[in-house]
């Protein structure tokens, strides 16, 4: 299925509204699908690219939350980790079981008998089968399963099932399911005025950033799922009073897999009392994350100097044999935790839980929360506006379909059927002699449509290097199927190469660049200004 954005925006441009959604975000995202999926006549739009905000910049689990154990918040982490199971069902190309090892350490956050109580009372609360169940290992256990951990101070390990995915993939299948569903969504349109009649939010003048023309867009209600920017949009409602956001940076770092060579991830203690994930991905390992207070731009979000040594400091302690560098640093991500502000509470100790602000005005907001928790915190907003529209005009919608709504357009039956798959791809990109993450990386990023992706590199493009032939199908896939409008668009968050392969980019850049040229037809000033401010962007991820 193809998707036009000009269709959509023109469809913006003069079609009413059951409901705008503002911010394609993990959480707006999940919004339009779930509204969408039950009748509503639904638009979203994003400032920026679809994930451009924390939804590409998160630690990309999909879990439970285990250190909100230590602050008992028990239903949260009900909730949230039964939902794995169900995104792992919708979406088993991209929502994949992950073991995370506990290293316990001398004097550590958790100790050998609660960590064998706590991973319990996890897996129970997460409703975890038999084969998956925590598995406590002596120290010689956890050193044999992962030869980089520090054998000092260690006791022991607990070996327990998360679920890892990418964040910004994630996003960007719930809204081409939510545009399949009929949901109007376009990138790169932003909110600049509300429209108002007799005081009763209708509606919102939207800029395109891309076409640079104004429009409005009418509705009967506007939900916010700005993230980050909730209190500014809350600001431009002149609603911004009682609660508010409270903004944390946080940071990862990236080095090959060849310097931190981990089978599993491991979530372990660092000096200052927080606990760090260190995240085997296909050619890469990464390190996160910070947690410190944000008052800066909210557009422009990057690791510092300070950021990759805390990082580095905390590996290193914990894998000193890695004997990790900055010059092993090969990329970052920095992302903004959009938090409820806690009176008195350090940043690490502020609840994750979503809040919803309901303005006079009408206007709806949503913040906090987790990726992991998003269809929830997407059916708790859905109901809100299905109860006021049967309320203001007696017209009632389905009950929230998502459960069961597959996030792939041609969705695989379960794991097994999807690991089977790469080795379809393994078999079918043999010719082109690609490094051996590839099977895994086309397939967790673009599903069953891997297979056009693959097919076209070995029969239409064997006059280039073999990694350009690849990146050429997939640039080609996705300018035509995921709405990319911007090089970063398909780097950062189609991809994810400018964290996990920043030298394929390197090394690729300018063909790519002339199929973004030929494809929306740029003249060289659009094309040098673009490519400008994608190296600028590689610049960033890189300045440290
Ligand atoms: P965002 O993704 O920020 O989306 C808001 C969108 O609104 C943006 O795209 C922005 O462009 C748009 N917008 C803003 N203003 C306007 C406007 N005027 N007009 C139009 N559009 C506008 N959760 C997990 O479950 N697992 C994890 O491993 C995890 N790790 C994390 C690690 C870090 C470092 C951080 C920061 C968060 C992490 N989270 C994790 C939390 C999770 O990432 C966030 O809760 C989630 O991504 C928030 O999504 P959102 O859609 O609400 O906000």
């Amino acid at each position: 299925m193809s998707y036009h954005r000009s269709t959509l925006l023109e469809k913006q441009k003069h079609d009413h509204y059951d409901l705008l959604v503002i911010g394609g975000g993990i959480t707006g995202a999940g919004i339009a699908l779930d509204a969408a999926a039950r009748g509503m006549k639904v638009a979203l739009v994003d400032k920026g690219d679809f994930a451009s905000g924390t939804s590409s910049k998160s630690t990309k689990l999909i879990h439970g939350g285990l250190r909100y154990l230590k602050q008992f918040e028990f239903l949260l982490v009900k909730q949230v980790s039964r939902e794995r199971a169900i995104l792992h069902r919708l979406a088993p190309h991209l929502v994949l079981p992950e073991k995370m090892l506990l290293p316990i350490v001398k004097g550590g956050t958790f100790g050998k008998f609660a960590t064998a109580i706590g991973l319990k009372i996890y897996d129970w609360l997460a409703g975890v089968k038999d084969e998956d169940k925590r598995l406590m290992l002596n120290k010689n256990e956890g050193l044999s399963l992962e030869p980089f951990l520090k054998g000092e101070n260690l006791i022991g390990a607990g070996l327990y099932a998360e679920y890892r995915t990418d964040d910004a993939r994630l996003t960007i299948e719930i809204i081409k399911t939510a545009i399949k569903k009929g949901a109007d969504c376009c990138n790169y349109v932003s909110v600049d005025e509300f429209i108002y009649q007799q005081e009763e939010l209708v509606g919102a003048k939207v800029s395109d950033i891309i076409g640079k023309t104004n429009f409005q867009i009418a509705a009967d209600y506007v939900v916010s799922a700005t993230g980050p920017w909730v209190d500014q949009l809350r600001h431009l409602d002149k609603s911004l009073k009682g609660k508010r956001l409270f903004l944390s940076k946080g940071v990862h770092i990236v080095v090959p897999h060849n310097r931190l060579p981990l089978k599993n991830s491991v979530y372990f203690d660092v000096q200052d009392g927080r606990m760090v994930f260190a995240i085997p991905r296909q050619r890469a390992t990464y390190i996160g994350t910070t947690d410190t207070p944000y008052k800066d731009k909210l557009d422009e979000v990057f690791a510092n100097e300070s950021d990759v040594e805390y990082l580095l400091d905390a590996a290193n302690a914990m894998f000193p044999k890695a004997g990790l560098t900055k010059s092993d640093v090969e990329s970052t991500w920095a992302g903004l935790r959009p938090l409820i502000f806690e009176e008195g509470k350090p940043a690490g100790e502020m609840s994750r839980k979503d809040e919803i602000f309901i303005a006079d005005s009408g206007l709806i907001s949503i913040a906090g929360g987790k990726l992991t928790g998003y269809r929830k915190m997407a059916e708790k907003v859905v109901n809100l506006v299905a109860k006021k529209i049967q309320m203001a005009k007696n017209k009632s919608f389905k009950p929230c379909q998502t459960k069961e709504i597959s996030l792939t357009s041609m969705p695989f039956s379960n794991f097994k059927e999807a690991l089977d798959f790469q080795h379809f791809i393994q078999e079918k990109i043999k010719p082109l002699g690609l490094p051996p993450h590839y099977p895994a990386y086309l397939v967790e990023n673009y599903s069953k449509d891997a297979m056009i992706i693959a097919d076209h590199a070995v029969v239409k493009e064997h006059d280039v290097a073999s990694e350009l032939a690849v990146m050429k199908c997939e640039l080609k896939y996705c300018l035509e199927h995921e709405m990319v409008m911007k090089p970063a668009d398909f780097f950062e968050r189609r991809s994810g190469r400018l964290y996990f392969d920043y030298h394929s980019i390197q090394a690729n850049l300018d063909p790519l660049l002339d199929i973004f040229q030929k494809h929306f037809k740029w003249d060289d000033p659009t094309r040098m200004a673009e490519k400008t401010a994608f190296l600028q962007l590689m610049q960033a991820v890189r300045n440290f």
